[in-house]
Order: C-alpha cells, then structure tokens, then sequence
C-alpha cells in the first residue's frame, strides 16, 4: 500500500495555440495535470472545482484513472478558462485569456478522509487558497508547492507566509528569478531554501530540472525528444510525477527525492508529446517504465 497524495489546483478548460496547431476547449488545470500524471504511480485525492459545463465524459477520465474526486464540487456556472499560445521557441508562451469564472468564489475544503493524506501537493492558485489547505492538514508528512509569475508579482506576502510552511517547492527558472532577483541558479536556489522549502525544483523546460536540497544538488535532462507538440502542463506532470514516485516508495530520504525527480522528468516527456492530456490517456505503467529506463541509460556514463 503506497501512501497517498492529495493535489489542490485549478481544474480548466484550456485552448492552446502552439507551433504544431490548435486546440480548443481541452482538458486541463494544474490539479487536473499534476493528478493524471501521478496516478501512474500511487493513490491520489483531488481538490478542485468545475462550473455545471464541465463535460462529464472529462470527469470520467479522471475517474478512470482512479483518482478520488470527492473533493471535485461542481458549481452552478462556468468552469475556469485559459487561452495560451507558444512562440516558436516553446519555452516562451503568452495568456491569451484567463477567466476565473467558478474559481473566483473557490475556497477549497479537504473531505474528512483527504486530511490525513501523507503526502500534499498545492499545484498552481492564489497562494492564500494553498496556505488555506494546509492548515486543514493532519500527519501530513510532505508538502510541496507550485506558484507563477502572477502571484510573485500581485500576491509577494501570502506566497512567503506560504513558503514558510513547505518543505518543498517546485517552480521554473524565470519564476525563480523574479522571486529572488538572482539570475544564477545556485544563487536563487539557496535565496529560495532560505524562505523555508528544504527542497527546491527548479524547472528548466527543454534543459531538464535542478533538485536542491541539505544533500546539494542533483541534475536531470529533460528527454531529447523531436517533436514537442505542447509544453503545457508539463510543470505540474513533472511534479505528478514527483510525489506519485515518493508516495510509491514511501520514502522521503535522498535517493527516494533523487528517484522521484527522474519519475518527474518522464511523465513530463510523456505529457508534451501531445495537446493536454491525450497523451497520458492511453499511456501505460509499462510505458512509464520504460522510459524510467531511458532516463538510467541516457545518464548513465
Ligand atoms: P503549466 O504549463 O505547468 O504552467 O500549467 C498550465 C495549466 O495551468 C493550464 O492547464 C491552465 O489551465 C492552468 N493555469 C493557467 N493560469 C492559471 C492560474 N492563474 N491559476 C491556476 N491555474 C492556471
């Protein structure tokens, strides 16, 4: 029996412009990414909502995939909308469009049974909103975070009231500039740990991800891959990933963090071979491993 892991985060309708075409009205979400793609791995509890359009046939996929979605309400309104388009450089994308729409009244609650999840992620919101479901956490043993652009910028001082209370953070190298200042990594990472996460990523796109913890740091490439047709969500697989690997082994020591970001790194690969999450539909736990055994055997020297 894996521990298990609860995510918050947006749930969305996303439409998605990038170099290889369109798509229009798709599933997405950071909770919605990040839940898929742990669920190859371990249990997993979702905390989200979605407005009275959100198509049944996308919440019997999550379904499918087992996830838990007690802690999924439906509202009477519009689910959350995001339009984004990538420049031809894929590490570079602009929102087109944000609509809040039922995200606006969101204040997320953990059923009963979510609260003593071992393990807690708090994918991309208003830091206010993840601070909110940590404090109704019991026992938990391991919480990460996910932030953007936006809320270092418009909401500093409920992001660092956040930061205080995780033990891990996972963001991207130009979030991770603007949070500090720094355009050095090194330097960013140890400005960072000092707010309070032991453990950073720091997510560098097509260049792979950095793990910085007490141990030092461990670097993992992204996959070389040919075509990348949709980067979006890749961040939050990344961190699926993560924490369905340390819920997997039960284990939060050096190796089990080093493991968990390589498990990262593959379901993100997966996640970007396609618009949204069609190519984590029909992906298999074989694939899964698969790939785990790319990563080994294009490190290994
Ligand atoms: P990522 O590519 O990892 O940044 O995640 C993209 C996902 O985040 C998309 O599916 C969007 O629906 C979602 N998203 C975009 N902006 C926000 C926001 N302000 N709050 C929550 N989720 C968002």
């Amino acid at each position: 029996m894996a521990w298990s892991v609860c995510v918050v985060g947006s749930v969305a309708l996303d439409s998605v412009e990038t170099p290889s075409g369109n798509a229009p009205d798709i599933l997405g979400g950071s909770a919605s990414y990040f839940a898929v793609a742990a669920s190859f791995l371990a249990p997993v509890r979702m905390v989200a909502v979605t407005g009275s359009d959100f198509p049944a046939g996308e919440r019997e996929f999550l379904a499918s995939r087992g996830i838990d979605l007690d802690g999924l309400v439906e509202v009477e309104g519009k689910t959350f909308r995001w339009t984004g388009r990538y420049h031809d450089d894929m590490n570079v994308r602009d929102t087109l469009d944000l609509q809040l729409n039922v995200f606006a009244e969101f204040s997320p609650q953990l059923p009963p049974a979510y609260r003593k999840s071992e393990l807690m992620f708090l994918a991309n919101i208003q830091p206010g909103l993840q601070s909110s479901v940590l404090s109704q956490l019991e026992d938990c043993r391991y919480s990460g975070a996910d932030t953007m652009d936006h809320w270092i910028e418009g909401d500093r001082e409920a992001l660092e009231s956040l930061l205080a209370d995780v033990q891990l953070l996972s963001i991207n190298d130009s979030e991770a500039s603007l949070l500090t200042g720094e355009r050095n990594m090194v330097a960013a990472a140890e400005a960072i740990r000092a707010m309070g996460p032991a453990a950073l990523v720091i997510k560098r796109g097509e260049y792979g991800a950095l793990l910085f913890t007490d141990d030092g740091v461990f670097a993992v490439p992204a996959l070389p891959l040919a075509h990348v047709v949709d980067p979006t969500g890749a961040g939050d697989c990344f961190a699926g990933g993560m924490f369905g690997s340390l819920a997997a082994s039960e284990s939060l020591d050096g190796p089990a963090l080093r493991r968990a970001v390589v498990y990262g790194s593959v379901l993100a690969s997966f996640a970007v071979e396609d618009f949204g999450l069609n190519r984590l539909r029909t992906l298999s736990r074989a694939d899964v491993t698969g790939r785990f055994q790319e990563f080994a055997d294009l490190t290994r020297f």
